[in-house]
Order: C-alpha cells, then sequence, then structure tokens
C-alpha cells in the first residue's frame, strides 16, 4: 500500500512508519519541518500555517497523526491550539483533499487519531467502543475530531478513528515522564489511586494500526488499549517494581488540580476501564497483554 501520513515526526507516527516500511508498504511522510523522517520513502512538507494542504499523490491509504501536545498547563490558549490543530485541522484537511485532488488520488482508507479522553471519567464502568460519549473538554474534542475524520465517507473511504490510550514508550510521552519522576524518588499514586487507567505498549498501537489498516471489517471507532486496565494504585506499584523504585509519595488530587488545572482532572484522575472489545471480536493478538511484561520490556 502507498500511505500518506501526518504527524509522521511524533512518537506514534515515527514508529509507525518504521514499522509499515518493514512489512513492505511505501510511507509518504507530511511534516510541517523539512527534515527527512527516518524509513519514509518520501517526506513531503506542509505550510505550518496551513497544514492540512497535503500536496497532491496518489495514496491507498491515510494516517492522520497531527496535532499539538496535550501535555502542559491548558490555557484558554493552549486549548485553542489543541482544538485548532485537530477539529479545525481535520475538516480543513479532509475538505482540501475532496475539493483539490483527482478522486482517483483519495485514500480508501483513513485512520485517524482519536483518544479514550471520548470516555470522559466513568468510574468502573466498562468502556466499549458502543458506550456513549463522556463530559469534558476532551470527550467533546473527541466526538468533533472523530465526525470531522468520518467527513471522508463522503469518496466512500473506510475511516478508522484511533481511540489511543496512553502509550506506554521507552521514547517518550506518558511513560518517559513517570519514569523520571520514579528516578528522582517522587513516584507515586495520582490521587486516591482508585481510578482505572488504560495503557497500550507502542509496539501494540502501531501493530493495531496496521492491522486496521490491512482488515476491511475495521470501521469505526477503535478502542487502541490492552485488555488489562489497572487501578492507578496497582499501575504505580508495578512499575516501582519494575524501575526498582519505591513509590512512597501520594499526589493528593486538590494538589494536581491546582498545579495543572484541568488537564489533571481530565487526564491524570479520570477513571477510563478501556475494553478493546473490537479488536477481540476480529481477532487482533496484543504483543503486551499484560502491564508486567510491557514495563519490563520498556526497561
Ligand atoms: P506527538 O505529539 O508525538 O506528535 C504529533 C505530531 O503532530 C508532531 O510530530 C507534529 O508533526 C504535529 N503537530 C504538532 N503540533 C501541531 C500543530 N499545532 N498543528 C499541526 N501539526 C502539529 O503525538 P503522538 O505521536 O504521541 O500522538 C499522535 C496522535 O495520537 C495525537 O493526535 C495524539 O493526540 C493522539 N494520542 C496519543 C496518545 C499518546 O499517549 N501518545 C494517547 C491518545 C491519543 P510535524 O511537526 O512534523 O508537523
Amino acid at each position: 500500500m502507498r500511505i500518506g501520513i501526518t504527524g509522521a515526526t511524533g512518537l506514534i507516527g515515527r514508529t509507525f512508519t518504521q514499522l509499515a516500511t518493514e512489512s513492505g508498504h511505501e510511507v509518504i511522510a507530511y511534516s510541517r519541518s523539512k527534515r527527512a523522517v527516518p524509513h519514509a520513502a518520501q517526506t513531503l512538507q506542509v505550510p505550518s500555517k496551513a497544514p492540512h494542504q497535503l500536496p497532491e499523490t496518489t495514496l491507498d491509504a491515510l494516517i492522520h497523526l497531527a496535532g499539538e501536545s496535550l501535555m502542559g498547563l491548558w490555557t484558554t490558549s493552549k486549548k485553542a491550539r489543541i482544538w485548532k490543530s485537530r477539529v479545525d485541522l481535520t475538516t480543513q484537511l479532509i475538505a482540501h483533499l475532496q475539493n483539490s485532488w483527482a478522486p482517483a488520488n483519495l485514500p480508501s482508507v483513513v485512520l485517524s487519531a482519536s483518544g479514550i479522553g471520548y470516555y470522559g471519567s466513568r468510574g468502573d464502568t466498562d468502556l466499549t467502543e458502543s458506550t456513549p460519549r463522556g463530559d469534558g473538554f476532551l470527550a467533546e474534542l473527541c466526538e468533533q475530531w472523530e465526525a470531522a475524520a468520518n467527513q471522508a465517507e463522503s469518496w466512500k473511504a473506510r475511516v478508522v478513528n484511533l481511540r489511543t490510550s496512553v502509550v506506554l514508550a521507552r521514547e517518550g510521552g506518558a511513560y518517559q515522564t513517570m519514569r523520571r519522576a520514579f528516578r528522582l524518588g517522587l513516584g507515586g499514586n495520582f490521587g486516591s489511586g482508585r481510578q482505572w487507567m488504560s495503557w497500550i505498549h507502542l509496539e501494540d498501537q502501531v501493530k493495531m494500526m496496521l492491522w486496521a489498516l490491512e482488515n476491511p471489517k475495521v470501521q469505526g471507532p477503535l478502542n487502541l488499549s490492552a485488555p488489562t486496565p489497572e487501578l492507578n494504585h496497582n499501575f504505580t506499584r508495578q512499575l516501582a517494581v519494575s524501575l526498582r523504585r519505591p513509590a512512597v509519595l501520594h499526589a493528593p488530587a486538590f494538589m494536581l488540580k491546582l498545579l495543572m488545572g484541568q488537564m489533571a482532572e481530565e487526564m491524570l484522575l479520570a477513571s477510563q476501564k478501556v475494553i478493546p472489545s473490537k479488536a477481540a471480536d476480529l481477532g487482533y493478538q496484543f504483543t503486551f497483554p499484560m502491564l508486567e511484561d510491557a514495563l519490563a520490556s520498556l526497561n
């Protein structure tokens, strides 16, 4: 397949580009920067002020991962950038392809990033792809982001919304931040520790994306999440064991909210027990179904 990918310089994009290339696909990376993306057959620059304007080429599939990082303090301007780089960018990108590209060049499969933020904070409820959206900024963002991507159905593309949970990777993201904290002796539970944390190993994230690309039965929302979500205090304990560091500290919910505001509430303290139902029904085999093995592989 000839696969176009936005956000190819990011954590998931880089690893996906390598896997897809090694699996015999041709990857065309789109980036705001000029630098060639490793393993991609070609890197095409997009204008940084109009990153939806993808230069035209023939694509079988498009993977759309670009978006402003969610990390940091969610000030009004940060939230506006998060929204603009996801909902607005995706809307403009799909419209650009439809209006400016020759129909023969349009991708017949579109995998577009989303997140488990779609579900909001839901206590002990099992969250499958058919669970309605929850409350909060991320839930509204994901709903609108998915709706924007679904516009590719207008040219009969198969659209998959990648509802990704916390990606565990040695190379970056949440795990790297947690590992740094533990190494400084600052590791511990978030809040009560009784909230569910859903996670996926980077290797499964990209393998599942490739599986979704190659499997025509996969369509619509897809939970990219290991089958064994963990309570935050169990996650913390297993992380401490794998890093051989103590987890004696406890960051009270009020302190996290004071320091990190809405981001802490929606990302660190939210309870999300995500079940990868579609992956189970359609036969995806996880490489890292258990947290202990996933953490051991990252050391
Ligand atoms: P990264 O932050 O590592 O990379 C995202 C890429 O998007 C960047 O490399 C950049 O590419 C591009 N980008 C950044 N800011 C903007 C902007 N303001 N406008 C346009 N493009 C921008 O993301 P990940 O690889 O971690 O994640 C990919 C997608 O998956 C994201 O949309 C993310 O929200 C989602 N996701 C990730 C999770 C995770 O744990 N990692 C969990 C749930 C969802 P360039 O500079 O080359 O243009």
